[in-house]
């Protein structure tokens, strides 16, 4: 299929895409790509982890108290903007697409994603965007941690983005500091270790789940991801398309 077709298909029967995959495995640069050419929403879920930890550090709340963070979550005026090409995070008024992307969140964020009832509210609202895209004919990509497990094991498509360690870490560097040197990789190799650990304690992303494909993107690059993942995505639209 060329991408022509492929949102044709779309157009008619929707789809939703699970990709998961631990830091720095370029589940979000694959995913914003994939999402442009398909023409359907993106969701970055760890984007909802960091503002709901943005929020709870704004309002003074103990990060600690499991069920003020919880409460939190209830309430927070959070706002996605769904556009691959320009995603953007708001907080009531306050725009914070770049400053959830600091240090400070970084390590802060292990309190709200290890925080189980979180998971559930995140859970149920990742899930709604999902299906409200694909039911208004369209559809969303969504990235994460437990997407193709726990938010969406019905998706249309599900993939577990992995690459080894080194190739993890260099990208995730580049990202940071645009550079790779051996100073800034080590800083890098403590946050991601550690974040890496402690969201191991709550969801598996390192083996992919019965159904779900695994695509290792180590010696790939972007295009090279995406043709992987748009295999599958043919496939699922052509038999979808063919029992409409
Ligand atoms: O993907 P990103 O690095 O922005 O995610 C930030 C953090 O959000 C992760 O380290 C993880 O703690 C949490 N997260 C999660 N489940 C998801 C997505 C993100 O626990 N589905």
């Amino acid at each position: 299929m060329n991408d022509t077709q492929r949102r044709d298909a779309i157009s008619r029967v929707g789809i939703t895409i699970a990709i998961d995959g631990p830091a720095g495995s370029g589940k979000s640069t694959v995913s914003k790509a994939l999402a442009t050419r398909l023409g359907i929403g993106y969701l970055d879920t760890g984007a909802m982890y960091r503002a709901l930890t943005w929020y709870c550090l704004d309002e003074g709340i103990d990060l600690e108290d499991t069920a003020a963070v919880a409460a939190a979550a209830d309430r927070m005026p959070l706002r996605l903007v769904s556009d691959p090409s320009d995603p953007h995070v708001w907080i009531g008024d306050s725009e914070i697409t770049l400053e959830i992307r600091e240090p400070r969140i970084a390590l802060a964020i292990k309190h709200i994603s290890t925080n189980l009832d979180v998971r559930a509210w995140m859970a149920t609202e990742q899930r709604r965007r999902m299906m409200e895209a694909r039911e208004q004919g369209s559809g969303m990509i969504a990235e994460g941690r437990d997407i193709t497990t726990v938010v969406c094991p019905d998706a249309d498509v599900r993939v577990l983005l992995l690459a080894d360690q080194e190739a993890r870490l260099r990208r995730r560097t580049l990202e940071l500091y645009g550079d790779a040197t051996e100073e800034h990789m080590e800083i890098v190799r403590a946050q991601v270790e550690g974040r890496d650990k402690a969201d191991s304690q709550v969801s598996e992303f390192m083996v992919a789940a019965p159904g779900v494909e695994t695509v290792d993107s180590t010696g790939l690059d972007i295009e090279g991801v995406c043709d992987a993942v748009l295999a599958f995505v043919d496939r699922d639209l052509e038999v979808r398309d063919a029992l409409r």
